[in-house]
């Protein structure tokens, strides 16, 4: 059995950081209204090029010795590392006690269930007031937790769990969430799909990504979210960013680059 997976602590809590997918993707996706010169022009100022683009799905799981926690589910299905990775790790599905989702892209519900059986069978769900409200209520991977009363629908801000913190990020989706990670003085700022990719989506924060719900109000949270992580000297998590998609952004001309280091 394979699975790749990078293990961190932050403080006392051990997390780890599990491969859902890693595969080739097209940079033109997060690039929406750019043209085809421009987006050449910065994947060569970084050493890439289209044939060597790749696209990931990272999910954070967090054992904070009381409770077992995942951060989103990725795809879900034949494709998904999630659950053989949970098995290689020796973990439990059924051990897992919460899962919070940044939104409802089927990329991060996807895992949650095949509609019918829930694939954490005691976990509880939660899920953003405003997300719910437009556009998850209906959501079919949703409804085995709802059925078994799982399913939290929680505020658009503050601390859903003890040390994790809801950030509205609205935009990617119209109640797309953040998150914020706070332990024993270490912290993880979670961008979630407020950027989609360490090289592209940091370079240019006007360019959108073609799931972007509403482009502009996308790019505001994104240019928030990063300016938030440099004032406040924070770890950055990207969902889509090259796995294991943890680094530090820098700013660099009207945009960032993006710094990994071994944390
Ligand atoms: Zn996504």
């Amino acid at each position: 059995m394979t699975g790749s997976f990078y293990k961190m602590a932050l403080g006392s809590w051990a997390l780890t950081i599990i491969q859902d997918q890693y595969t080739q993707g097209d940079p033109a996706n997060f690039a929406a209204n750019a043209t085809a010169e421009a987006l050449d022009a910065v994947l060569t100022a970084n050493g890439l090029n289209r044939a060597v683009f790749k696209w990931a799905i990272n999910i954070v799981f967090i054992e904070t010795g009381e409770r077992r926690v995942l951060i989103d589910t990725g795809v879900g299905g034949d494709e998904a590392r999630l659950l053989p990775t949970l098995r290689l790790l020796e973990v439990d599905p059924a051990s897992v006690t919460d899962i919070l989702i940044s939104h409802s892209h089927m990329d991060h519900v996807g895992g949650l269930s095949d509609d019918v059986t829930a694939a954490f069978p005691n976990a509880a769900v939660m899920i953003g007031q405003t997300e719910f409200d437009v556009q998850a209520a209906a959501l079919s991977r949703l409804m085995p937790y709802a059925q078994a009363d799982l399913l939290r629908v929680m505020p658009d801000s503050g601390e859903w769990l003890p040390g994790i913190t809801a950030i509205p990020a609205f935009g990617h989706t119209p109640g797309h969430t953040a998150f914020l990670l706070e332990n024993d003085g270490e912290s993880l700022l979670m961008l979630m799909d407020a950027a989609n990719n360490n090289v592209v989506s940091l370079t240019r924060l006007d360019w959108a990504f073609r799931l972007d719900a509403d482009p502009a109000a996308a790019s505001a949270t994104r240019r928030a979210l990063l300016e938030k992580a440099v004032t406040e000297n924070r770890r950055v998590f990207g969902y889509h960013f090259a796995f294991p998609g943890v680094g530090f952004v820098v700013p660099d001309g009207a945009g960032y680059r993006w710094v990994v280091l071994t944390p």
